[in-house]
């Protein structure tokens, strides 16, 4: 019995015992769980903390460090420094951290404010601004610099430019207050400035101007061929010439011509150039320099003689060719722009005064509105022997075209391309309602009728025949054999060129249609369309 006991007493003993393991087991299981929420719940708490305090902080400012203004330490060793910088557009005194070295602070580099305004870390220097160009480096170290309209101001150099070699010309970048130049640019190029070739154009390429190429053979050659009878009659040869008149009749031609055939030594004596190395044609177009070089111009017409100069050193004969001269040698008082009077002008004239020691060099102006250049410019012993350019008339018209629609082209059976020309000629220079453009008004109110005939150049004939030609190639392309290029081609070129004129006349602004086209001030005040 005992023994029975004994066994039921252990068996409900350990029973208790393996319940009590389980249970222990279950709160372990459980406590563990809580532990881990637990440790959850205070990552979040740390987070969200964290992103409370982000929430909360206040914003730091950007400024542009000037100078470290002073710094001292009090008794018990700590350093208090101050700096200037520049907020925005203010400038500012702040304290300096404690923990950020004065020492390190540099001129124009970024630093960064906290809410108190206590300067609390540097960056880098900024790489955005504005861009301005040197005039003049001080000897103190500080600029000169002049904005796109030329004016001036002084800035002072950021410390990664303290020994930066600045040049006249040379750009940079000022941060937002003007006030400190933090970077410097690569220079603008001046190579694509002046375009510099040897133009292989000969006047025989030169179609309806014969009048005009002799004047300015006898203006250029004869002193060039007889430079001891103009010395022996105290007869100055020009410095250059000036060609007026309508775009695209052939100003540019002319002066090519010009600097081929002083090269090709035609008879010129002496001064001619060294055979075969051919003549330099420097051009330069007058309002991509303005806008190019705002502020250096005195620079700019340096550079541009200089180059001249160089050129014309091994006895190669050089002409200085200045497209749209009008807009860079406007008549002084004008006052467009103040830049263009009272520097570029004076620049000039120093220059082309200067040209005579030169040798070889000769100034070609090119302008369809003489009347806006400055007198000074073509005085005489300047570019004073002046030629017009016309649009060509008829006669012209067809020596120009003959130059482009030449007998050894494939040509319709039967007709040559003289007998061409004429029916050409005659088709685009009809006064009758089919070329009949549009009607102008002139600036008394007076209505004119405007034909094809009134602004055909040497280069629209040039184009319409090349769109009798585009029409000939595209005709030719699959049928194996050449399209013959005949009255009815020719026909439909003019058509062509008849419908774009129109319909880019009817889109112009009248004044500047005018103005780029050559026409006197006042000819078109307003532009209308006629019904056909
Ligand atoms: P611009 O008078 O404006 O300087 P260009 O001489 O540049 O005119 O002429 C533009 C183009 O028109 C020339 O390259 C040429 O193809 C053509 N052209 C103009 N005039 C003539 C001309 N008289 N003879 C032959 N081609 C001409």
């Amino acid at each position: 019995m005992t023994d029975d006991r004994q066994t039921l007493d252990r068996q409900a003993r350990e029973q208790t015992a393996r319940e009590l393991a389980a249970l222990n087991d279950r709160l372990m299981a459980k406590n563990h769980a809580l532990a881990e929420a637990l440790t959850r719940a205070g990552k979040e708490l740390t987070k969200a903390k964290s992103q409370l305090s982000q929430l909360a902080q206040p914003p730091l400012t950007f400024a542009t460090m000037v100078k470290v203004d002073s710094s001292r330490t009090d008794e018990m060793g700590v350093t208090h420094a101050s700096a200037e910088v520049i907020v925005g557009t203010r400038r500012m005194i702040v304290p300096v951290a404690a923990g950020l070295n004065a020492s390190r602070l540099a001129a124009g580099r970024t630093v960064i404010l906290n809410e108190k305004m206590v300067l609390v870390d540097q960056r880098d220097h900024d790489t955005s601004g504005m861009v301005r160009t040197v005039t003049e480096p001080l000897g103190d170290g500080r600029l000169v610099v002049a904005d796109a309209g030329g004016n001036a101001s002084v800035v002072r150099r950021a410390s990664t430019l303290a020994s930066h070699p600045f040049d006249k010309g040379d750009r940079v970048i000022v941060e937002a207050s003007g006030r400190i130049a933090v970077d410097a640019l690569p220079r603008a190029n001046d190579a694509d400035l002046v375009l510099e070739e040897t133009p292989d154009v000969t006047f025989d390429d030169i179609g309806g101007l014969d009048r005009q190429i002799e004047r300015i053979r006898d203006a250029v050659q004869l002193p060039f061929q007889h430079r001891e009878l103009y010395a022996r009659y105290d007869l100055k040869p020009p410095k250059g010439v000036l060609l007026y008149g309508p775009p695209g009749n052939g100003k540019t031609l002319i002066a090519k011509a010009v600097a081929h055939a002083l090269a090709e030594g035609d008879g010129f004596g002496e001064r001619s150039g060294t055979p075969g190395a051919g003549g330099v044609f420097l051009s330069v177009k007058g309002p991509e320099l303005l806008n190019k070089f705002v502020g250096e111009s005195e620079r700019l017409i340096r550079l541009i003689f200089r180059r001249a100069r160089e050129r014309a050193a091994d006895g190669r004969p050089v002409i200085v060719f200045i497209d749209e001269m009008d807009s860079l040698l406007r008549t002084r008082g004008s006052g467009v722009s103040s830049d263009v009077e009272t520097t570029i002008v004076p620049q000039f004239l120093a220059e082309l005064d200067g040209v005579e020691s030169l040798g070889n060099v000769m100034v070609i102006g090119a302008s369809n509105r003489v009347d806006m250049i400055d007198p000074a410019v073509l005085r005489p012993g300047r570019l004073d022997v002046k030629i017009r350019i016309d649009r060509p008339n008829g006669d012209a018209a067809r020596a120009v075209i003959r130059h482009y629609l030449t007998d050894d082209l494939p040509l319709e059976g039967g007709v040559d391309a003289d007998a061409l020309a004429g029916v050409l000629v005659r088709d685009i220079y009809t006064r009758s309602p089919r070329r009949h453009l549009a009607d102008v008004r002139d600036e008394h109110g007076v209505w004119n009728a405007l034909f094809l005939a009134d602004v055909t150049s040497g280069a629209s004939l040039k184009n319409i025949v090349d769109r009798a030609k585009t029409l000939a190639v595209k005709a030719s392309i699959g049928t194996g054999s050449d399209v013959a290029i005949g009255v009815d081609l020719l026909a439909r070129a003019v058509e062509e060129e008849f419908t774009e004129t129109r319909d880019s006349l009817l889109d112009a602004d009248p004044v500047q249609w005018s103005r780029v086209n050559g026409f006197d001030a006042g000819a078109v005040t307003a532009i209308r369309g006629v019904e056909h």
